[in-house]
């Protein structure tokens, strides 16, 4: 138990966007990671009291945040392009428009075992960032960048979940936030990446070593990477079952203040679910909300096929818009299965029996579904 002194924001509430750790002025603040929630601890011994942390955190102060003006769903308007993206591939589309037009990219890859963020101009870099990564992924190294580089006159493109954005925008301020263009991704919730590390373990895979990972394929949610294929394409592994069912997140995510139709972004992104476009679903629809009239200029400058969308319907089949993700009922018993030293896929398999059962059946039916 920490002292309400020691720690910027409430107990196990920390997002993890690390803007304190940028805005401290003697570097007195990091990240602890418990795998079930994450602290931002300050460090008594270095601390000058100056109370900029608590004065600028998200999550004690919050950030302002916009309806939607405008909705569409749509996709970039290159079949191969939208074929490497996990949804529609607007997020890939945006970030070709501003290179084009001279600005900076920023989001987020899998670079030396950590999921970081990078600022480049470089399209193929860009090739990098595609995809859903469904981990906590880690901003604080890029937050001075993204200021220097909207310093220098550049147009900027921050690519990121929701409490980021409100993170990086808090950072920025007014003074420099005309040229910084933000688009959020809905979020279901995000595990520890200790916890994909555990996971990984088990088939003898270290994320360092790891040069490609996907979460996805359009509708078909599992993991692989360029080390090892967990399993086939159609059935869930541990981890995928564990992110779907709401078990795995941290703490804060079950209360995000994110999870509503008041965005921190220019533009949100998330699937089309409950589309009437059948003809299109595999092939990966996005659903886009405008909030400001940035955003709109960005979607209309960017290569991307919009069509109109009933908003009800899209706020009705995506949770995320109206409400955070439920902690699951077995959640408290899955981290102490783990802290008891089990096995990632017990600790699953002991929490959610009924669908890890469910995959066995599929995994021995489908080679017979395959031959017929
Ligand atoms: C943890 C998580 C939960 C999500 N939950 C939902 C949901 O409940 N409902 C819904 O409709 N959509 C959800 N999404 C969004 C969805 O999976 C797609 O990422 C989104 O629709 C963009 O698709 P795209 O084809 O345009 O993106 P792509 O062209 O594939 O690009 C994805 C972009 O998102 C960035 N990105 C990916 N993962 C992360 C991450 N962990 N942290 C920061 N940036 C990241 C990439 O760097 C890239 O810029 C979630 C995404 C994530 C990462």
């Amino acid at each position: 138990m920490y002292k309400d002194e020691a720690l910027v924001c409430d107990q196990n509430m920390c997002t993890g966007c690390g803007l304190c750790i940028n805005i401290c002025p003697v570097n007195a603040i990091s990240i602890e990671d418990l795998s079930y929630a994450q602290n931002a601890v300050i460090d008594s011994a270095k601390c000058i009291k100056c109370n900029r942390c608590h004065l600028n955190c998200p999550q004690k102060v919050p950030v302002n945040a916009n309806k939607p003006i405008e909705w569409y769903q749509g996709w970039i308007d290159n079949s191969q392009d939208r074929k490497q993206s996990s949804s529609g591939g607007v997020a890939y589309a945006f970030a070709k428009g501003v290179i084009r037009r001279g600005g900076f990219v920023v989001s987020c890859l899998l670079r030396d075992g950590r999921f970081m963020f990078l600022a480049t101009q470089d399209e193929e870099e860009l090739k990098n960032f595609r995809g859903s990564k469904y981990v906590k992924s880690d901003p604080a190294d890029v937050y001075k960048t993204v200021k220097s580089k909207l310093k220098d006159g550049n147009q900027v493109l921050f690519i990121g979940l929701p409490c980021q954005v409100a993170g990086i925008r808090r950072f920025i301020g007014e003074e420099l936030d005309e040229n910084l263009i933000t688009v959020d991704l809905i979020c279901h919730g995000t595990p520890s990446i200790r916890l994909l590390k555990q996971f990984l373990k088990q088939y003898d895979i270290d994320l360092e070593k790891v040069n490609m990972i996907s979460f996805r394929e359009k509708q078909s949610f599992s993991i692989s990477t360029d080390i090892n294929l967990i399993g086939p394409r159609q059935i869930y592994d541990r981890y995928t079952l564990a992110f779907l069912n709401e078990l795995s997140y941290t703490d804060n995510c079950y209360s995000c203040n994110y999870a509503c139709m008041e965005r921190v972004s220019d533009i949100t992104i998330g699937d089309s679910w409950g589309t009437d476009l059948a003809t299109e679903e595999r092939k990966g629809i996005s659903l886009i909300l405008c909030q400001s009239h940035k955003g709109i200029s960005l979607l209309h400058d960017s290569d991307i096929i919009t069509k109109p969308v009933d908003i009800n319907n899209a706020v009705r089949k995506n949770n995320q818009l109206s409400r955070p993700s439920f902690p699951h009922k077995n959640r408290e018993r899955f981290f102490k299965y783990l802290d008891e030293g089990k096995k990632f896929n017990r600790a699953v398999l002991l929490c959610l029996p009924k669908d890890c059962l469910r995959q066995g059946v599929k995994r021995t039916l489908l080679p017979i579904i395959h031959e017929k």
